[in-house]
């Protein structure tokens, strides 16, 4: 029964999931907002996921999970970056190369030290 119902129509992918997730942690923190149904706004990404599920327009659903999983990936290269600066922060220092503009990374504590861009080949002196 549900399998026919299903036949030709879209259901689940990424998009979905986070689509699902998305509406559980916005009822999570509206119950913390003191503004008169505001809850109702979690239901949007929820409903929204639904809809998706049962469309028959697989083209249009498959290309929002494309856009979605690109910016995801996005989001999770900047997360890692970021995690690996605050890691890197108590080794490492970065520098802005003054002439190009290009971010350089030189280990803390060496004293004064000549830094030589990579990109342009600018010299120009740090204290670490
Ligand atoms: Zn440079």
């Amino acid at each position: 029964m549900f399998r026919n119902f299903m036949a030709g129509r879209y259901g689940g992918d990424h998009f979905g999931m986070f689509l699902v997730i998305l509406s559980i942690i916005l009822c999570v923190v509206f119950l913390f907002v003191p503004v008169p149904f505001i809850s109702w706004v979690s239901w949007i990404p929820l409903v929204f996921s639904i809809y998706r599920m049962f469309s028959r327009q697989i083209e249009k659903r498959q290309a929002e999970n494309y856009a979605f999983l690109r910016k995801w990936g996005a989001v999770r290269t900047w997360w890692w970056n970021l995690k690996n600066r605050v890691k890197d922060g108590r080794t490492h220092r970065y520098y802005k190369c003054p002439e190009c503009g290009k971010k350089l990374r030189v280990p803390k504590g060496k004293g004064k030290i000549s830094i030589t861009c990579p990109q342009c080949g600018n010299k120009f002196i740090k204290k670490t």
